[in-house]
């Protein structure tokens, strides 16, 4: 059976040039990174090649990037190491004032449930709202700030939506104020270029398998002279920022995912990409009742203007999300049971719904952005990678099209309640 794979929000495949450059680091290659004999520093110096590797991709220095195991204990390691003690060191309510951080209501899980946690223990969280298109207003960010305030953490683009978020504007607000600014770059890392210094952050997160890199393995950009405690007990890997072995192999794919990602942006990848999302988009859209999630037109200037302006893509021609995303809302479908029929089909595609105890809950971006839970159950995220051709986008919206329709002649209300979001 012919499968497509439109979930590349979700994971992406390895690149075979990233297979080829990890597969020595599995045998040949074996030592201790930190050994200091012939073993170990075959293995040091592929670890530090890709942290330069990785620094080119980002517009920082490789002392700036530490390596983790993965997006999460990146975005982990981003907060607590900015607004807690460190490990073993007393956390609240023994530092007064409280520490205060700015989020929003869209961030991924790995940034909302470390906040939430943090609430908890009594740190102070405001989560700033998007729009109906899923973009933040700077001035909610800057608004929200506190004399306690300690970090600012905005993600770069949604996951669910591909949104990108005003971040340079934020990092200007964030220095202004002598904040700290992490952001959450998951999903915009390798699919737009990314420059620190345009976006003024302070910590960037990255993830290998989101980029066509490996599981499993990720890092955290610290801008020199920021304060990060860490917060794992153990040796003094990565100048103490993060304890543990390095995942060598790991390391050595994400370096040439960052490789793979920048020789892409040469030869102007991301923008065939984003043709091929276009294209997908315009058959979707043809169909009857449903509409697309999330800001559509080119950005107006304060979206992540100076961070996607590099490599001579011209002023305003960017999209406003990030080139391999479309989010969109069938009405009166239930977006699981489409996920389901198009899988059985060979098309892979997610829902943003999370199942947390049993229950299949809407997004929490989709109705962030004022859509009602039906409608964010009716929404499918389709996520575009290196390997798509225009014949999957056929493929797809022939398919999506058939099982729209047959879902809807299934259904006891569609035609009787459901009505038209078409504008
Ligand atoms: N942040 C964002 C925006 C994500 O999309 C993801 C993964 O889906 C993560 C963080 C977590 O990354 P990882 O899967 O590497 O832990």
């Amino acid at each position: 059976m012919r499968r497509v794979y439109f979930d590349n929000n979700a994971t992406t495949p390895v690149l075979p040039e990233v297979f080829e450059a990890m597969q020595p680091y599995f045998g040949e290659h074996y030592g201790n990174a930190s050994s200091i004999h012939h073993h170990g520093q075959e293995t040091r110096s592929a670890v530090e090649r890709a942290r330069e590797s990785i620094a080119a991709l980002l517009g920082c220095r490789a002392s700036e990037i530490v390596f983790t195991s993965g997006g999460t204990e990146a975005d982990n390691l981003a907060i607590f190491g900015t607004v807690k003690d460190g490990v073993g060191r007393p956390l609240f309510p023994a530092i007064q004032p409280k520490p205060h951080i700015v989020t929003s209501t869209i961030e991924h899980h790995a940034v909302l449930n470390t906040c939430r946690h943090l609430e908890e223990q009594g740190c102070e969280v405001t989560y700033v709202p998007v729009d109906g298109r899923g973009i933040i207003d700077p001035a909610d960010v800057k608004r929200a700030l506190r004399p306690n305030t300690k970090l600012i953490s905005v993600m770069f683009a949604n996951n669910e939506t591909g949104v990108l978020q005003p971040v340079a504007e934020i990092g200007k607000i964030a220095a202004e104020a002598d904040v700290y600014f992490h952001t959450d770059a998951v999903q915009a890392a390798g699919k737009i270029p990314i420059r620190v210094d345009e976006i003024g952050c302070d910590l960037l997160t990255i993830s290998g398998h989101k980029l066509h890199g490996p599981q499993g393995v990720g890092a955290l950009y610290v801008r020199k002279g920021t304060e990060l405690a860490p917060q794992m007990y153990g040796g003094r890997h990565e100048r103490s920022r993060r304890a543990g072995t390095e995942n060598v192999p790991g390391i050595v794919g994400l370096g040439a995912a960052a490789e793979a990602a920048l020789a892409g942006f040469e030869r102007k990848e991301d923008l065939k990409i984003a043709e091929l999302r276009d294209r997908l988009e315009a058959e979707l859209l043809r169909i009857e009742a449903c509409s697309v999630n999330g800001a559509s037109q080119s950005p107006h200037p304060k979206i992540a203007e100076g961070a996607i302006l590099r490599l001579g893509h011209p002023r305003g021609s960017y999209p406003a999300r990030v080139p391999n995303t479309t989010n969109i809302r069938f009405d009166g479908i239930d977006g699981e049971a489409l996920v389901i029929a198009l899988d059985l089909k060979g098309l892979a595609v997610s829902t943003g719904a999370a199942c947390s105890s049993g229950a299949i809950e809407p997004s929490h971006v989709l109705l962030a952005m004022g859509l009602t839970p039906e409608q964010a159950r009716a929404s499918i995220r389709f996520s575009l990678g290196k390997q798509n051709t225009a014949e999957d986008v056929e493929f797809a919206a022939g398919l999506v099209r058939e099982m729209v329709a047959r879902l809807r002649e299934l259904s006891p209300v569609w035609g009787k309640t459901a009505t038209s979001c078409k504008p």
